[in-house]
């Protein structure tokens, strides 16, 4: 029985199967704590809700239910809803940010690349990458800061629109990294535009990239 349920819950639309995944989950969980012995109550049974009329939650005997939330993705839901909210109050809009290769080696760019995939989905906090520094709140540029690079940086900054904040991403924008010393670079970037954040790390996590991020948004000067 317990096989063909979960044959039936490899079909249907993405949200039911996640959902039906989830139910058996926590009715797998359920039975294992059922099994134990000195565990007071029992295994709540797929597809009917608890019997206290509660929404069911993984890992409790006797509460297993269609619909149960595990409490990390409930935790993370209310985060990525403060978020958003957070920054509807500020600006009243998206966060829009421009992000500049200042002559990264391009693995800072991975990372902050992994924020707008699913699981980190920046666009669904509200923030936004941005095609150009006059749509842009904030720059977050990456790299030593090459001789080439310089101008082309300076004049990004120039065209943003105030209070246009800087978040220097990774160990070569924070401080020249690995190329400090080389003739071809003319960085770390706080010599020559004000630093809001920085951001270490080679080359920082995605998670670290949004703290920083975020740091920024919560300075004074917004
Ligand atoms: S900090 Fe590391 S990953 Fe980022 S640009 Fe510099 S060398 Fe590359």
């Amino acid at each position: 029985m317990w096989q063909i349920l979960k044959q039936i819950a490899a079909t249907g639309t993405p949200r039911e199967i996640r959902n039906r995944e989830m139910a058996l989950a926590a009715a797998d969980e359920a039975r294992r704590q059922a099994g134990r012995p000195g565990q007071p109550g029992q295994p709540g049974q797929l597809g009917q809700p608890s019997q206290s009329g509660q929404p069911a939650k993984s890992g409790q005997p006797g509460r297993a239910g269609v619909g149960a939330v595990p409490e990390p993705e409930a935790v993370a839901r209310a985060e990525g809803h403060g978020i958003r909210q957070e920054i509807l109050d500020l600006l009243g809009r998206a966060l829009c940010i421009r992000v500049i290769d200042s002559g990264s080696c391009n693995g800072c760019e991975l990372e902050i690349n992994a924020l707008s995939n699913p699981y980190y989905n920046i666009e669904g906090l509200g923030i936004k990458l941005v095609a150009s520094p006059r749509h842009a709140d904030m720059l977050l540029i990456t790299g030593p800061l090459t001789v080439n690079m310089r101008d082309a940086v300076l004049r990004a900054y120039e065209a943003a629109p105030h209070p246009k904040l800087v978040v220097a991403a990774g160990a070569c924008a924070c401080t020249g990294g690995m190329f400090k010393d080389s003739y071809a670079v003319c960085g770390p970037l706080a010599q020559w535009l004000p630093v809001d954040v920085t951001v270490p790390g080679c080359p920082p996590r995605p998670a670290e990239l949004l703290q920083g991020i975020l740091t920024a948004l919560r300075s004074d000067r917004l």
